[in-house]
């Protein structure tokens, strides 16, 4: 069975839209430099906001900033009473470091959930924000109801916006989990025996039938593409159509990400409110 992300995305955006009737709700998209990449998902974010009543605006600042400019430029929208969510988008020029970068984000602002203030409430199961793309994962189980509790979950990626929270997240719904990366010994095994494989490596079509077995669940979290540009996931059709439940690319967990992103920023709404 292909399970898809559009049904989850529209419950989201219900509740952001309601929300924002009541609070206004403001984020700032800060790009640097002109990834051609990274303009689809930003266009995304900007039509998710016009549909909701979200203000979305995009800081363009030029590829060649200095980091130093480029946290003043971040410090000023911090200040800014009418943005409750910020959010900067990769990938960034070299020459700058990303986590410099986010952590001068207020984190009551960081609407990625990826400030160390967020990512330690992660780790220490404090409620908080949480980053989006592994957000979309959970959501996708819990939609389908697919149990994670008790079960073998096997990540291949560990980055710190994806895999890596995601394990933490996997964790705490009490899954066990197996961290994969580039240097991981007997990947396949790794992956054949597992319940859950949530395959987040960015590698387009990687995962072969050979590797996955008749029981698994299988989110496909990779977005890539092929020679002909079409948008392809890490996983290959086969191995889906082999698998008891896999999700959909396009229109799997990626519809849901950006759904999450203004989850978060809803939270951080409602959260400033309070204060
Ligand atoms: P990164 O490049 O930051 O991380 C890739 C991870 O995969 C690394 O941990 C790397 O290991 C591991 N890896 C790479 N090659 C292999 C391999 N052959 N075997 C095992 N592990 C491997 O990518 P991101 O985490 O940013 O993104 C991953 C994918 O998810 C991309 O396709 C991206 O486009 C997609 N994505 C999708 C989103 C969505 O909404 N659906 C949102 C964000 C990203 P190591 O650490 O050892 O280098």
């Amino acid at each position: 069975m292909i399970i898809y992300g559009r049904e989850i995305r529209e419950k989201i955006k219900e509740e952001v839209a309601r929300t924002a009737k009541n609070i206004p709700m403001g984020m700032v998209v800060i790009q640097i430099g002109d990834d051609k990449s990274s303009q689809a998902y930003v266009n995304g974010i900007k039509k998710f906001g016009d549909e909701t009543g979200v203000k979305v605006e995009i800081a363009s600042l030029s590829v060649g900033i200095s980091q130093e400019d480029a946290i003043k430029h971040i410090q000023k929208i911090n200040q800014d009473p009418g943005v409750n969510g910020i959010m900067l988008q990769t990938p960034l020029p070299p020459h700058l470091d990303i986590a410099v970068l986010v952590n001068a984000i207020d984190y009551h602002k960081d609407v990625e959930g990826i400030h160390n203030y967020n990512l330690g409430k992660l780790i220490s199961k404090q409620e908080g924000v949480k980053p989006a793309t592994p957000k979309a994962v959970i959501s996708m189980l819990k939609h389908y109801d697919i149990p994670i509790e008790g079960k073998k979950v096997c990540i291949v990626g560990r980055s710190a916006i994806l895999g890596s929270p995601l394990a933490m997240m996997m964790s705490s719904e009490n899954g066990t989990i197996t961290l994969c990366h580039s240097r991981t010994k007997n990947l396949e095994d790794e992956i054949r025996s597992a319940d859950i494989l949530v395959a987040a490596l960015g590698k387009a079509n990687y995962i072969t039938p050979d590797m996955v077995s008749e029981d698994s669940v299988i989110i496909d979290v990779g977005i890539n593409f092929d020679e002909n540009g079409r948008m392809v996931g890490d996983v290959h059709e086969e191995s889906k159509a082999k698998a008891r439940i896999a999700s959909a690319v396009p229109g799997g967990v990626g519809l849901i990400t950006v759904a999450e992103l203004f989850d978060n920023l809803r939270i951080l709404s409602q959260n400033n409110q309070i204060i």
